[in-house]
């Protein structure tokens, strides 16, 4: 068996974070689970991917803080001994309409969402270009692609981790350290599953294949783009999103 690869992903605490991780786990990679809050919090998540057969270990860490992230990737390697792949997926939103949007929620959302990738990449890639070896993949959203009504701080971070993953392509890639986003559309999480049947109806109308998609359409995609099938991948958005973007 080759050796233990290892996994920092933030936001893994629960939802796609957490089904990335797993499933990452169950590709034999220890897991460095990073997320803002109580450890308790990603218990079961701890769990499941213990019973995978990881070690896992829990870092609580704001990712929009430059100085806890450096913190937590000295951390990671400390305990680990590398960094082969990194999962930027910790995001979150804060909706109105442009002109009701404050100040601070324009802040937050691009602090964590975007902020927080630069981060992570800036911390961690001075580990991976040791190892001449990394894999990076930042979760943006199809609303990075298309804008959406309510949403412009959250499609503004998310158009822009796709510039920031470009670059990273280019400005690694002679490390052999990859950089790919991957543009989930609707999937179910606890936030789809509030909405109501006829507002799903209306939802599947925009989706050519008929339903949401699950976290685990969402880890699939990540686990290719940082196995070896994917090694001459880079600088790509893989959109998962049912055909909603076509
Ligand atoms: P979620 O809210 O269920 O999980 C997000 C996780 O990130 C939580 O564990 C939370 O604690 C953590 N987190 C939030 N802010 C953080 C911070 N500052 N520092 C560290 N951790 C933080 O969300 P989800 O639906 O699983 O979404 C995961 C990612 O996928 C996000 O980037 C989101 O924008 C993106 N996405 C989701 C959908 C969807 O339909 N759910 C669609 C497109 C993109």
């Amino acid at each position: 068996m080759p050796d233990k690869r290892v996994a920092l992903v933030t936001g893994a605490g629960r939802g796609i974070g957490a089904a990335i991780a797993l499933t990452l786990a169950k590709d034999n990679a220890d897991i460095a689970v990073v997320d803002y809050g109580e450890e308790a919090a990603a218990a079961e998540t701890l769990a499941a991917l213990t019973a995978a057969g990881a070690v896992a270990r829990y870092y609580k860490c704001d990712v929009s803080d430059f100085a806890a992230t450096k913190a937590v990737a000295d951390a990671v390697v400390k305990d680990f001994g590398k960094i082969d792949i990194l999962v930027n997926n910790a995001g979150v939103t804060a909706d109105d309409l442009l002109m009701r949007m404050s100040e601070a929620a324009w802040d937050r959302v691009l602090g964590i969402n975007l902020k927080g990738c630069f981060n992570m990449i800036k911390h961690v890639t001075p580990y991976m270009m040791r190892k001449r070896y990394g894999r990076i993949v930042s979760i943006s959203s199809v609303v990075g692609l298309m804008g959406n009504a309510g949403q412009a701080n959250y499609a503004a971070s998310k158009a822009g981790i796709i510039g920031l993953t470009k670059s990273v392509a280019k400005e690694f890639g002679a490390r052999n350290i990859t950089a790919n986003a991957v543009a989930p559309g609707f999937i179910k999480t606890a936030m789809t599953d509030a909405l109501t049947e006829e507002q799903k109806q209306a939802m599947y109308k925009l989706i050519p294949l008929g339903a949401l998609g699950e976290t685990q359409d969402i880890a699939n995609a990540v686990k290719f783009l940082v196995s070896d099938d994917a090694r001459y991948i880079t600088g790509v958005v893989l959109k998962v999103d049912g055909g909603m973007y076509i």
